[in-house]
C-alpha cells in the first residue's frame, strides 16, 4: 500500500529526516515512537505532502507521490490524517465538519454524506453530539469526532499524529479505544505516538526514530522486550 525509500527531508542545513524506508502493507498498524524532535510528525506530514521531500520515494497505491506533477489534493483524498489538536472547524458542527471533505472533495452528494457521517457518529457513540458545536464536547469527544470526520472520506490510509498527547489522561482511553476499534477492523495506520502500551497492543510494526532515522523497525513483542539497538533500549527504559 505505502513504500518509503530512503526518504530525506531537511530544513535549511538541518537535516530531520534521513534515509528513512518503511513499507506498510494493507491491514498494518505502524507506530511511530522516539523523543521529541526525532522527526515523527515531520514523517508524517511528508507522506500526506503537507512536506515537500528532498530525496527519495514514497510510492502509495502503486504512484510516486513525491513526482512534482503530482496533484496533492487527489493523493489526500485516499489519505486521512488527524492531528494532536485543532482538528475541528469551530464554527462548524459535529456532523457539519464530517461532510465537508466527502462534499467538497469527492463530489459526493449531501444526503449520501450526511447519511455516512451519521452513521460512523453512531457507531463511535457520538450521534447524540452530531448536531453540536465542537466546544460544546470534551476534548476526548473531540478527538473522536476528528477520527470520525477522517474516516468520512474513507481513507486507504489513516494517519494520527500524536491525537491522544493533548488530552487530560481520563479522557486518553476512549480515544485509544476507537484507533484499537480501527485496528481490530483492518485500518492500515501509520501513528505517531508517546503511548507505548497501547503501541505495544495494536501495532503489528513499531519503528524508532532518532535524529531523523528508523533506527530499529520490528514487531512490539520483539521491540518491547528485546530491542537489538542500544539506543532503543536507552529510550524505552527512559518511557517505559
Ligand atoms: P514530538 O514528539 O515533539 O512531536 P517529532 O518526533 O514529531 O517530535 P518533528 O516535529 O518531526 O519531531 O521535528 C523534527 C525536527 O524538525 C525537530 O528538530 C524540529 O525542530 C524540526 N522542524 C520541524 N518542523 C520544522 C520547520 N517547519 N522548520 C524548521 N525545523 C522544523
Ligand atoms: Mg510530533
Amino acid at each position: 500500500l505505502l513504500e518509503v525509500r530512503s526518504l530525506r527531508k531537511a530544513y535549511g542545513d538541518r537535516v530531520v529526516l534521513d534515509d528513512v524506508s518503511l513499507t506498510v502493507a494493507p491491514g498494518d498498524v505502524v507506530c511511530l515512537i522516539g523523543s521529541s524532535g526525532s522527526g515523527k510528525s515531520t514523517l508524517l506530514r511528508c507522506l500526506d505532502l503537507l512536506e515537500t521531500v528532498d530525496d527519495g520515494q514514497i510510492l502509495f497505491e502503486g504512484d510516486d507521490i513525491t513526482d512534482p506533477r503530482v496533484d496533492a489534493k487527489r493523493v489526500r483524498r485516499r489519505m486521512g490524517m488527524v492531528f494532536q489538536a485543532y482538528n475541528l472547524f469551530p464554527h462548524l458542527t459535529v456532523l457539519e465538519n464530517c461532510v465537508l471533505a466527502p462534499r467538497r472533495a469527492h463530489g459526493l452528494r449531501s444526503k449520501a454524506a450526511r447519511e455516512r457521517a451519521l452513521e460512523l457518529l453512531e457507531r463511535f457513540g457520538l450521534a447524540e453530539h452530531a448536531h453540536k458545536h465542537p466546544d460544546r464536547l470534551s476534548g476526548g469527544q473531540q478527538q473522536r469526532a476528528a477520527v470520525v470526520r477522517a474516516l468520512c472520506t474513507e481513507p486507504t490510509l489513516l494517519m494520527l499524529d500524536e491525537i491522544t498527547a493533548a488530552l487530560d489522561p481520563e479522557l486518553v482511553g476512549e480515544v485509544l479505544d476507537i484507533v484499537r476499534d480501527l485496528a481490530a477492523r483492518g485500518t492500515t495506520m501509520v501513528m505517531a505516538t508517546h503511548e507505548m502500551a497501547f503501541a505495544r497492543d495494536v501495532a503489528t510494526t513499531v519503528c524508532f526514530l532518532e535524529g531523523g532515522r528508523i533506527l530499529e523497525q520490528a514487531p512490539p513483542d520483539v521491540m518491547f522486550t528485546d530491542p537489538a539497538h542500544p539506543r532503543t533500549r536507552a529510550f524505552l527504559r527512559r518511557v517505559l
